[in-house]
């Protein structure tokens, strides 16, 4: 009888899957996972470093309750990535944060945040963070202090539990898997059959809609080890090793799960880039970003602020509005790639991909030659993280220009605010000179015009 489902290929060698990623089948497969990563992989954690300020204790049988802990403090600890959805059940406020430090009941907790505190406490993990319960969510001051945290507080977790099929935290993160283990009878009513499955998505689609909010792809990025928890089996992710329990996640039938490299932000592997090799990194995240969904524009650059954080800390470069100071020149020739309505954010500057919200990509060309130089380049901030929200920013530039009448026909134009120095000079190459003076003139009209629906690219 024919099976429905394509076969597995020999060299794939899929092995059994749990059927229910709260089993404890499942949670074997995740120890030994933890297991390999902590004996062979130089992305191991250490076993106890800095707690963030705030952590749910979950060592004390039966009491749950959120622990400020005390300068230097140090423990393991489990972060919980996570979509918050339209409506929170629980969060920390100003006014139940001492409540919350006594002790916060079973009956308050929404699913996906009981079943996280059930996974760490099954992992003799004695800590979690999660982000709405450990940051005081009405209090501006705390959320940017905490924010500009977040890369230790991710990147000293022992593990992320990621709860990548949840929508909101009303929802699960066990499930048990619909396509587990069907049997088929060899004829109608026999009894004598076959036990298969169906070939696992790996969350291809809109299955896993965690990969696709804009926030979680720093998180994912900056934890070493990341669990996530899908509507079929469970997924690692460190950055030495992607599987799942069915084994087949990176065989051809899974082709876009990871998409991007795990180890994009490995600290091991970023001391040792060279300039390119950290230009290289940031479009490709950029790029992967831009395609991710937010709910609150304001939070374009906030979401993207621990990402930026962490490579500058290996390049030193100065940070301006998603593009870096030392490569600015190549960094303007991003390019809006997909046709959807943008919401141009005031703030931001005209020059930043930021501006937009929409999905860019940059210009890679080698044969590209910068005749552009830099004079000054610097934002605003609206607090005090530099890799935040930006008030403003301005860019001078110096460049060869074609006679202005040749480039500017046909543009608005307005001199008062003309946003670059360009210097006439000699130059040989009378198309590129063009290019440069496009540039300028461009981002000029951009400066000067808010309601501009033409902002289509860095240039
Ligand atoms: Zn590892
Ligand atoms: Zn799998």
């Amino acid at each position: 009888m024919p099976v429905p489902w394509a076969t597995a290929a020999q060299s794939e060698k899929p092995t059994p899957i749990s059927g229910y990623t709260g089993s404890e089948m499942a949670f074997a497969t995740l120890r030994k996972w933890i297991d390999t990563c902590d004996r062979k992989h130089a992305c191991r954690p250490q076993s106890s470093s800095l707690l963030p300020a705030r952590v749910l204790c979950i060592r004390d049988t039966g009491r749950i309750f959120l622990h400020c802990t005390k300068p230097g403090e140090t423990g393991s600890y489990a972060c919980l990535s996570h979509c918050w959805g339209a409506y929170q059940p629980l969060r920390t406020t100003t006014a139940n944060i001492a409540s919350h430090q006594s002790a916060i009941h079973e009956d308050a907790l929404p699913p996906v945040f009981l079943q996280a505190i059930s996974v760490a406490a099954r992992l003799h993990i004695p800590y979690l963070w999660i982000d709405s319960l450990c940051i005081i969510q009405d209090s501006e001051s705390d959320w940017q202090m905490q924010s500009a945290l977040m890369v230790d507080i991710y990147a000293n977790s022992i593990i992320t539990i990621s709860a990548a099929l949840a929508t909101c935290d009303l929802d699960a993160l066990f499930v048990r898997s619909p396509q587990y283990n069907q049997f088929i009878p060899l004829e109608a009513g026999a009894s004598l059959g076959i036990s298969a499955r169906a070939t696992l998505k790996h969350g291809t689609g809109t299955s896993l809609p965690l990969l696709s909010r804009a926030w979680v792809l720093q998180e994912r990025l900056l934890s070493p080890r990341v669990v996530h928890f899908t509507w079929e089996e469970l997924i690692w992710e460190c950055m030495e090793q992607t599987t799942c329990e069915c084994g087949c996640i990176r065989s051809l039938w899974s082709p876009n799960f990871v998409p991007f490299d795990k180890n994009l932000l490995f600290d091991k592997i970023l001391r040792h880039d060279s300039k390119m090799e950290s230009k290289e990194r940031w479009y490709r995240l950029v790029e992967e970003y831009s395609r991710l969904q937010l709910t609150l524009d304001r939070d374009r650059l906030p979401a993207i602020s621990g990402a930026a954080r962490r490579l500058s800390e290996f390049t030193g470069y100065t940070y301006l509005a998603g593009l870096w100071k030392e490569t600015l020149i190549s960094d303007l020739l991003w390019e809006r790639k997909s046709r959807f309505a943008i919401r141009q954010l005031d703030l931001i500057p005209s020059w930043s991909w930021a501006k937009l919200g929409c999905e860019v990509e940059f210009d890679r060309s080698m044969s590209m030659q910068e005749l552009a130089t830099v004079i000054t380049a610097s934002c605003d901030s609206s607090g005090h993280d530099a890799f935040g929200e930006v008030t403003g920013g301005r860019i001078q530039l110096s460049t060869v220009v074609q006679p202005p009448s040749a480039v500017i026909a046909g543009a608005k134009t307005n001199d008062e605010n003309a946003s670059f120095q360009i210097a006439s000079d000699n130059y040989s190459d009378k198309d590129t000179g063009s290019l440069c003076a496009r540039m300028a003139i461009r981002r000029q009209v951009y400066a000067t015009e808010s309601d501009d629906e033409d902002i289509s690219s860095g240039i």
